[in-house]
């Protein structure tokens, strides 16, 4: 449906249209593109790894980790060309004028990328949020541009009219279990900016990292109380890397329970079986999360991989949404190992 009178989006929550089984929680995985050629090969390994979970669809990071318009184009494309995952293109809006936006947009959709993150994005660290001159203030604005360049190109022509009836195009938001701290903003403002974005044409909202379900409960009670009711997508990262934990927090400024960390930090990164028993501690830490949150209702899980598919397969088969993905103990690699013999695997204890 085109013109004036058509809805703001043509289906309600369409959410992409990818491989995972109908039956159980949704499963996805957060990529961010290769930080230079010589890490493609790797990143490719890890996705047909993560491919056998068959996620409902992968997402692929703009603009962070070094990440450029070009290096996520590169991935998106790749994806859609040599699998048969769907990947949601992230967007943000920083400095770009809205012209540059439409024409980013434009691209992604003549590639037939139909499902995008929409993201206002973060300033550099030294500086605060400037919206660019001819730009877009928030990721709401940018919800309501790709609606509107999507009902442009329909109106233009009948045959992406028919291509958006079958395959709609989803956009997803961000969520913020905890208020955005990188933004400055309380759970209360980033309530109201997701109302804003569901209203604008969100189908569902994807949560930022957090590290205790009642977070991500009372969050999706605060937005349901004020009127969002798109689904809410957990985002996890895998607690195996006490590390990569902390590096986190210092970009997102979600901080790390420090109980997590002082369990974690307990083992000595230098010693490969230390190291392969924090891999289980952290990974069974992060199955009694995957499971609290499923249990209290949430629609799915969506993994904070950081490019490594170990961490995360072990985490979805610890909670039995490990879908065709090879046991644990065939990809479970503890860095600097020596060649161990023939035993029987510790199976990742789930309670
Ligand atoms: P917005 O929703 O525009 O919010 C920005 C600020 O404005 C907030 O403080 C919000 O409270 C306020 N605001 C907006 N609208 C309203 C309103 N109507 N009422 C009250 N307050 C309002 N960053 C990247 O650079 N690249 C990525 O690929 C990327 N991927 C991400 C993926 C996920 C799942 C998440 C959770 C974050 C990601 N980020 C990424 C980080 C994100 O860009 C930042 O957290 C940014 O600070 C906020 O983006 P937003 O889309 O929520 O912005």
């Amino acid at each position: 449906m085109t013109g004036p009178d058509a809805p703001a989006h043509p289906t309600e929550h369409a959410v992409p249209d990818g491989l995972g089984a109908v039956d159980r929680p949704t499963v996805s995985f957060e990529l961010f593109p290769p930080r230079n050629p010589d890490a493609a090969p790797r990143l490719w390994s890890t996705v047909q790894r993560l491919a056998a979970a068959r996620p409902d669809f992968v997402s692929v990071t703009y603009g962070a980790s070094g990440s450029t318009r070009t290096t996520t184009r590169q991935l998106v494309r790749r994806l859609l060309r040599e699998t048969s995952l769907t990947p949601i293109a992230h967007l943000t809006c920083v400095a770009s004028s809205r012209a540059d936006l439409t024409a980013t947009i434009e691209e992604f959709l003549d590639e037939g990328v139909r499902s995008f993150l929409a993201l206002r994005g973060d300033p550099p660290a030294d500086r605060s949020w400037e919206p660019h001159p001819e730009g877009l203030p928030t990721a709401s604005a940018l919800v309501e541009l790709l609606r509107d360049v999507e009902r442009r190109r329909c109106a233009s022509s009948p045959a992406q009219a028919v291509r958006a009836a079958t395959r709609p195009l989803s956009v997803a938001v961000a969520a913020f279990p905890r208020g955005n701290a990188g933004a400055g903003s309380t759970r209360e403002q980033d309530v109201a900016a997701l109302l804003a974005k569901q209203r604008a044409g969100a189908d569902f909202a994807i949560t930022q990292v957090f590290y205790d379900a009642g977070s991500y409960a009372e969050l999706v009670a605060l937005a349901r109380d004020a009127g969002v009711t798109i689904p809410i997508l957990p985002g996890i990262i895998p607690t195996t890397d006490p590390a990569r934990l902390r590096r986190v927090a210092e970009l997102t400024g979600v901080p790390v329970p420090a109980s997590l960390l002082e369990r974690l930090d307990v083992f000595d990164p230098g010693d490969p079986a230390d190291v392969a028993a924090r891999h289980r501690l952290g990974t069974r830490l992060g199955v009694d999360l995957v499971n609290a949150v499923l249990d209290g209702g949430a629609p799915g899980v969506h993994l904070y991989t950081f490019n490594q598919h170990g961490p995360a397969l072990d985490l979805l088969e610890g909670a039995g949404l490990g879908g065709d993905a090879p046991s644990a103990h065939l990809r479970v690699d503890p860095p600097r190992a020596p060649a161990a013999p023939a035993t029987t695997p510790t199976p990742v204890p789930t309670t």
